[in-house]
């Protein structure tokens, strides 16, 4: 008898028909005679609502109340679920993610999940229910309730694999896998069989919003079998799986890509120690997360340093550089918010060269120019301008031959 863990998101419950055909599924895998704890996302658009409501009464509301707003979507889902199982005939028992039993800290709206006393789950597991638990959500040590972040009930969904030693955790969504690419940007893309967790986490942070970045931190970390699957039809989906010693690895896994991002420079600035640090000192100080960073010292003995933020950051790392330029002498302080990033990902580029130089070929041969450039073993990125962006994809992703065959 098999313990599952299976994780239904927003498009998964978008509409109460959406969550019979869900508790169909969990009905089934039930009769078959495994345990099966499930957590769900909020009806698709359903979060978003929420975030609007609070920010039309005050943008900058406490994130305690934030949190207690944000959590009621997936409270509904639960309930509506259980029903769903009991009308079906099939034992199941809601819980918020305080009852399940989640401790988190208390870093309201990005809140880390600390430990999760699971004797409760067990015991109506054991009883033969049906567990359905609030995904995205917790307490805090003072039963606060938290929120887990953007996407967290991926997150939910492994740490209650881990805690309940599932035999596998499954993640149903709205694509039958983990692509090649975002098959919304490239349709040619193709489904994986396996990705490994090295490149998953790669995927996710470069962009691919499959999966919670998170989430694949924490499978890898506890050893979570994980498998991305469709709600909507039978398949086997992705497995994401350990590297394994001799078996040859594709070259390149997946293309991911992110439109979040804004570089700002700043050029002609004396070359000297300590610039860097002045620069992005105050950047770090705003509580402002840096991604990329290029620092390129000319033969008149200033430099140009060219970095990148999330978009959201992107008026207030403007307004600090701009302050710092005319404090340290830059001639320059430009910036653009209209860029996107493209990376490569494949663990096979471990072993191999010339990757780098035929990604930079492909998008030269389509007029696309690169602005930025950074790699990292299993990763190349450059960044483009965004109008770019899909024509980027479709490039590289053809270069590369990761379309299905047909
Ligand atoms: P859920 O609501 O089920 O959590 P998400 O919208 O968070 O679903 O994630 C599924 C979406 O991720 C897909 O609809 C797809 O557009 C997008 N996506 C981005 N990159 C990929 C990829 N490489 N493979 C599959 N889906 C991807
Ligand atoms: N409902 C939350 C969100 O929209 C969490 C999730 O869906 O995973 O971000
Ligand atoms: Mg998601």
């Amino acid at each position: 008898m098999a313990l599952i863990v299976q994780k239904y998101g927003g498009t998964s419950v978008g509409t109460t028909e959406r969550i019979e055909n869900v508790a169909q599924r969990v009905a089934q895998s039930h009769a078959r005679g495994d345990r099966i704890c499930v957590t769900v996302s909020a009806m698709s658009g359903e979060t978003n609502r929420l975030v609007d409501l609070g920010n039309a009464i005050d943008p900058g509301a406490d994130r305690r109340e934030a949190d207690v707003l944000l959590s009621t979507g997936e409270q509904v889902t639960i309930a509506l679920l259980s029903m769903a199982l009991q009308k079906l005939g099939c034992p199941a028992r809601s819980f918020t993610g305080g009852q399940a039993g989640i401790l988190t800290d208390s870093a309201h709206s990005k809140a880390r999940i600390l430990d999760i006393d699971a004797t409760r789950l067990h015991a109506q597991l054991d009883d033969g229910r049906v567990c359905v638990v609030a995904g995205f959500q917790g307490r805090d040590g003072d039963g606060n309730i938290t929120t887990l972040g953007r996407g967290g009930s991926d997150t939910t969904a492994v740490a209650l694999a881990a805690a309940l030693k599932a035999d596998e955790c499954q993640i149903y969504t709205d694509v039958d896998g983990v692509y090649t690419t975002d098959p919304r940007v490239e349709p040619r893309a193709r489904r994986l069989e396996r990705i490994t967790f090295e490149e998953m986490l790669e995927m996710a942070s470069l962009g691919s919003k499959v999966l919670q970045i998170r989430a694949v931190e924490m499978a890898g970390k506890y050893n979570v079998p994980l498998r991305v699957l469709s709600s909507f039809e039978d398949g086997p989906g992705t497995l994401i799986t350990y590297e394994e010693d001799g078996m040859e690895q594709p070259l390149i896994s997946g293309i991911a890509f992110n439109r979040d991002e804004a570089q700002l420079t700043m050029a002609g600035v004396p070359d000297k120690p300590g610039i860097a640090h002045a620069v992005l000192g105050p950047i770090a100080d705003a509580n402002i997360e840096v991604d990329m960073i290029v620092q390129n010292v000319g033969d008149d003995a200033s430099t140009d340093l060219t970095f990148t933020v999330h978009r959201n950051d992107y008026d207030r790392a403007l307004e600090i550089i701009q302050r710092v330029g005319q404090e340290i002498g830059a001639t320059d302080v430009t910036g653009d918010n209209t860029i996107a990033k493209l990376s490569l990902v494949g663990v096979g580029m471990r072993s191999h060269a010339g990757i780098a130089s035929q990604m930079f070929e492909a998008l030269a041969s389509v007029g696309i120019n690169i602005r930025m450039i950074s790699t990292s073993e299993i990763k190349i990125s450059v960044v483009v301008d965004d109008k770019f962006l899909e024509l980027g994809v479709r490039t590289l992703h053809e270069a590369f031959g990761l379309a299905a065959d047909e």
